[in-house]
């Protein structure tokens, strides 16, 4: 399933958190207001990190084994937490979905997404990073990776990446533009 939905914020929210009615709407694609007590809540994008790593020109891909995008190519790679850096964020997803420790991703590029979740769909703004290594090391899939997969570079099928981000940051990435 292409994992898209539409970008505003999402309509489940509908009771002010500040005073209780429901009078609490999206007056911008990054904000909340409720017309009875004038509070606002502002749903920034969200920083994450993927991480394109090549080896003998063939790209890891891993297959996502939730969704949103269940069972489509991704780069591994996942959300920044609270007051951790991106290049921890990395390091941190690198080990947790694949085992791999010890390795130093170059930032490439940056490509906004959209993320739907349970009904709620988040902005992200993706930090791509990339990964060029010599030898295939072994790798472990696991949290939500279902498999990790190496695909030649002329053999990528963008349509089985599940987001226009990833998608973007591989061609650009494929094509070296890099954009700015
Ligand atoms: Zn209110």
């Amino acid at each position: 399933m292409e994992a898209t939905e539409s970008s505003t914020p999402s309509l489940l929210i509908r009771y002010c958190p500040a005073c209780g009615q429901p009078t609490f709407a999206s007056n911008s694609p990054k904000s909340y207001h409720c017309s009875s007590c004038e509070f606002v809540l502002f749903l920034n994008p969200s920083a994450a990190v993927a991480v394109i790593v090549e080896c003998d020109r063939h790209l890891l891909m891993a297959v996502r084994g939730a969704a949103p995008g269940q069972g489509m190519l991704d780069l591994p790679g996942g959300f920044v937490d609270p007051q951790e850096t991106a290049e921890q964020a990395l390091a941190r997803e690198l080990q947790e979905e694949l085992g791999l420790t010890g390795v130093q991703p170059q930032y490439f590029a940056s490509f906004p997404n959209i993320y739907p979740y349970r009904g709620i769909v988040y902005q992200t703004t993706d930090l791509i990073y990339t990964l060029a290594l010599s030898d295939r090391p072994y790798l472990e899939a696991a949290d939500d990776v279902a498999q990790v997969v190496w695909i030649h570079r002329d053999e990528l099928v963008m349509d089985k990446i599940a987001f226009s981000s990833i998608r973007q940051a591989v061609g650009a990435y494929l094509n070296q533009v890099c954009p700015v």
